[in-house]
């Protein structure tokens, strides 16, 4: 590690192999994972028909160029814009890019119509990504420090609250674009209102402005829905996605619909890497993994089992704040800083992670059985019950 950057605190655990919702390390132990490579790994590891496909696909083509025409990008792109009710997409590699592009989308739009300085109404506590762009539309202050000067085009707005986004695009005329996540991940696990979506939906038609989410993290089935906006019936002029998408392929999109759609010509926008034959197989295989195995109805049902296992576990226990999410994007929001949790919870061969400093936030394969979600309850509980009987100043 010695030569690797130092971006990351890792914990002291190497994976070598895993199956379904297992992982096993160097030593050969078995951990029950309940990150999924947060949100990426929705049909857990080594699913046997994706590996088939993939290696299918590697002894195939691997790679050719955007130079080209692309069948599987195309058949992925006609597949996702089935599902979605979106028009056209863009492939890139990550949720960063795929998130660039449409902040590139937007502005683009704006200058085709009167609006050079297109500027977007971002959210407080929303995660975008780590490139600049991105990374000044995200709410984190302790992610954005030390990095100014960032791009300018953004301005911030408390989430789940319209009057602050009507407010807003009263102070300043030049207002474009509205984005958010209907599920907050890195911001705790917050869920948009569905009347407060659904008010976006109009303000921006209202308005003319696009309305965008990003469902990076809550797409591709993971909320019991194929996307998180579905929940609030509305349709969105621009989506991004990535994370489960691949299945731990690196892939991302951009979609566009409407009159958001036809915006980027030849040369506006485009990617090396994206959209090539070996990612875009992996998310037709996603897709039609998910479909076949029921795997939204199984995140619905596995994501409602496990947040009624928490708050009977939980019921009475004053430290602990809320239980919440949807589907298989789950929050336990603690009165303090549970970072610690992390180890404790590693040491009882259970993978978790914190966000927001006192969030606990489960994100498991799409595949998980109703027995291991029943242990994940069984192993955490014990912990948090412990961790927040604890004086709160030693806990922290
Ligand atoms: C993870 C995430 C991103 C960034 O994706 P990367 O692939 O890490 O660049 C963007 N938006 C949301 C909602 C995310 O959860």
């Amino acid at each position: 590690m010695a030569h690797l950057m130092n971006t990351y605190a890792r914990l002291p655990v190497a994976f070598t192999h895993g199956r379904g919702t297992c992982l096993y390390d160097e030593a050969g132990q078995e951990y029950l994972d309940a990150l999924a490579g947060i949100a990426v790994n929705g049909l857990g590891h080594a699913h046997p028909r994706f590996v088939a496909a993939l290696q299918d696909q590697v002894g195939k083509l691997i790679h050719t160029s955007n130079i080209y025409q692309v069948r599987e990008q195309e058949r992925l792109a006609d597949r996702l814009c089935a599902l979605s009710g979106m028009d056209e997409v863009f492939f890139g590699n990550s949720g960063s890019e795929a998130n660039e592009g449409a902040l590139k989308l937007v502005r683009m739009y704006g200058h085709k119509h009167g609006n050079p300085e297109a500027q977007t109404i971002v959210m407080e506590r929303a995660w975008h990504g780590r490139t600049l762009a991105t990374l000044a539309a995200t709410g984190s202050e302790k992610a954005r420090k030390g990095f100014d000067p960032l791009p300018s085009g953004f301005i911030r707005v408390p989430y789940n609250d319209i009057a602050a986004v009507k407010a807003a695009a009263q102070r300043d005329g030049r207002v474009q674009a509205v984005w958010l996540e209907v599920l907050q991940g890195e911001g705790g696990i917050q869920v948009a209102d569905r009347e407060y979506a659904r008010a976006l939906r109009a303000l921006c038609d209202e308005h003319g402005w696009l309305l965008m989410i990003d469902e990076v993290q809550s797409g591709i089935g993971r909320t019991g829905k194929w996307f998180g906006y579905q929940w609030a019936d509305i349709a969105p002029d621009v989506v991004t996605l990535a994370k489960g998408l691949g299945s731990g392929v690196p892939i991302g999109c951009v979609l566009a619909r409407g009159r958001a759609a036809g915006v980027f010509g030849p040369g506006n926008h485009g990617t090396t890497f994206g959209g090539g034959p070996l990612a875009c197989r992996a998310g037709l295989e996603t897709l039609q993994i998910i479909e076949d195995e029921g795997l939204m109805q199984n995140a619905a049902a596995r994501g409602e089992q496990i947040r009624a296992g928490f708050k009977a576990a939980f019921a009475g226990v004053a430290g602990v704040r809320a239980v919440r999410g949807q589907g298989l994007m789950i929050g336990i929001e603690l009165d303090r800083p549970c970072g610690e949790l992390v180890k404790q919870a590693l040491a009882a061969r259970l993978l978790i992670n914190v966000t927001q400093d006192s969030v606990i936030r489960l994100v498991p394969p799409l595949v998980i059985t109703p027995a291991q979600a029943d242990e994940i309850v069984a192993r955490l509980a014990p912990l948090v019950r412990a961790f927040v009987a604890a004086p709160a100043s030693a806990a922290a």
